[in-house]
C-alpha cells in the first residue's frame, strides 16, 4: 500500500486567529472589538472600499459599541515603506489601543506594517524577516473584502521599498490577527477584475502550499481543502457574479490557503512573479498565474512532486498545468509575458532577481538561476486553451 505523502515532517502550529465567518458577519465586528478591550480603533482601508460603502457600515458597528475611529483610507495596491509611513502619520499620537485592516491584502498588509512601527518603531526594513519585534503589539481585526491573499490568516506583512520596489516579507507571531472576520457578502463589491486577479492568487496559494518543502500533514490538509474549494468557486464566481455560495467557498478557500502559507512557505511561481511585479508593475495575481503553468510542468519532472500533485486534482499531475491554463483563460488572465510588456532581454535580470527570492528556497524541486532562465522563456509562449 502506498503510504500518502502527507505522513512526513514535523510541525508546532499555535493557532492565532480567530475566524468568524458568515453571511452579515461583519456587523459583528463592534461587539468583537469591544470583547478584545478596544476603545480606539485605527481603521485602515482604500478608496475603493469606502466608495462602496463598507467602511462606514464598519464604523458604524464600531460607534454603536462605543468605540471611536481613526481613518486612513488610502492604501494603495503593492503597498510600500511610503504607504506604511503616511499611515503611521495618521495613527501616532492618538491613543489607539487597536487596529482594523478593511481590504484585500494591501490593507491588511499596510495595517500589519503600521502596527509594527507604531509598537516597536523604527523602519519596515527592521522587521523583514521573522520575529523581529520585541515589543508587544495592538491586537489587529482583519476583515478582507476580496477572496485571495489570505493576509487575515498570516503572520506576515508584504511591504515593498519605495525606491527599489522589492518585496520584503515582515513576520512575526504578534502580528497576525486577532480576529478575522469572513463574511461574503463583502466581496460582492469586488471588481471582476481584482476578482480574477485575487481567485487566481488564491488558488496558487493552495498548489504551492501543496508542495512546498516545508509542507506537513496539517499544512496539506488546509492546502487540500482550499485548492477543492477555490477550484470549484472560482469558475462559478467568474461566470455567474452575484452567487453567495461561491463567493463563501472561495472566501473560505482563501482564508485557509492563507493558514496553508503560514505553515508551508510557497514555491517558484511566487519567486518569480515578484520581479515581475517590481519592474514591470504586473499585478501579483496575473504575475503569479502567468508563471503558474511552466511551474507546474518543471516540478512535474520530479517523481514525488508529481505524485503530491497526483493527490491534489482529478486531473493528476499530467492534467493540472492544462487545468490551470484553462482558469486562466476563463479569469481573462494574460496569456504570456510578451503580451504584459515585458521584454526578453529583462530575462536574465529577473532570473537572477527570482532565484534569490526567500520563496524559491521552498520549492519542492530545487531551482536555480538557470532553471529561472526556462521558467521565464516557457512563459513567453501564448498558453493554450487549457482543459476543465
Ligand atoms: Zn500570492
Amino acid at each position: 500500500m502506498n503510504t500518502p505523502s502527507s505522513s512526513v515532517g514535523p510541525f508546532d502550529h499555535q493557532p492565532r486567529t480567530r475566524i468568524v465567518f458568515g453571511i452579515a458577519a461583519a456587523a459583528r465586528v463592534g461587539e468583537l472589538a469591544r470583547e478584545t478591550g478596544m476603545k480606539r480603533v485605527l481603521l485602515v482601508t482604500d478608496p475603493g472600499v469606502v466608495a462602496a460603502g463598507h467602511a462606514e457600515r464598519v464604523r458604524q458597528s464600531l460607534d454603536k459599541a462605543g468605540i471611536a475611529t481613526v481613518l486612513f483610507d488610502k492604501v494603495r495596491e503593492n503597498p510600500t515603506t511610503a504607504d506604511v509611513e503616511a499611515c503611521l502619520a495618521v495613527a501616532r499620537n492618538t491613543g489607539l489601543d487597536g487596529i482594523a485592516g478593511l481590504g484585500g491584502g494591501s490593507s491588511m498588509d499596510t495595517a500589519k506594517g503600521c502596527n509594527f512601527l507604531l509598537t516597536n518603531g523604527g523602519r519596515m526594513r527592521d522587521y523583514w524577516g521573522v520575529g523581529k519585534a520585541a515589543r508587544p503589539m495592538l491586537p489587529l481585526i482583519a476583515i478582507p473584502t476580496t477572496a485571495g491573499t489570505g493576509s487575515e490568516c498570516q503572520s506576515f506583512a508584504l511591504i515593498a521599498d519605495a525606491e527599489t520596489h522589492q518585496k520584503m516579507a515582515c513576520g512575526d507571531a504578534k502580528a497576525a490577527a486577532r480576529i478575522a472576520i469572513l463574511d461574503p457578502e463583502l466581496t460582492l463589491s469586488q471588481p471582476p477584475r481584482v476578482a480574477a486577479c485575487t481567485g487566481i492568487d488564491a488558488l496558487s496559494h493552495a498548489l504551492e502550499t501543496a508542495v512546498s518543502k516545508k509542507r506537513n500533514a496539517l499544512s496539506l490538509a488546509y492546502s487540500r481543502e482550499a485548492w477543492r474549494l477555490c477550484g470549484t468557486s472560482l469558475p462559478l464566481v467568474l461566470q455567474k457574479v452575484g452567487q453567495i455560495e461561491a463567493r463563501a467557498g472561495m472566501l473560505l478557500g482563501a482564508a485557509l490557503g492563507g493558514l496553508a502559507i503560514e505553515n508551508s512557505m510557497l514555491g517558484a511561481a511566487h519567486a518569480a512573479a515578484n520581479p515581475l511585479t517590481a519592474h514591470f508593475r504586473l499585478a501579483h495575481g496575473q504575475a503569479v498565474g502567468l508563471m503558474l503553468p511552466s511551474v507546474i510542468r518543471f516540478n512535474a519532472a520530479d517523481p514525488a512532486t508529481a505524485r503530491l500533485y497526483d493527490e491534489l486534482d482529478e486531473t493528476k499531475a499530467a492534467g493540472l498545468a492544462a487545468r490551470m491554463e484553462w482558469l486562466l483563460n476563463l479569469a481573462g488572465m494574460p496569456r504570456s509575458l510578451a503580451e504584459c510588456g515585458v521584454t526578453p532581454s529583462s530575462i536574465p535580470l529577473l532570473a537572477a532577481e527570482a532565484s534569490k527570492q526567500w520563496t524559491a528556497g521552498f520549492n519542492p524541486r530545487p531551482v536555480g538561476e538557470k532553471d529561472f532562465l526556462g521558467l521565464f522563456e516557457a512563459a513567453f509562449e501564448p498558453r493554450g486553451p487549457g482543459a476543465p
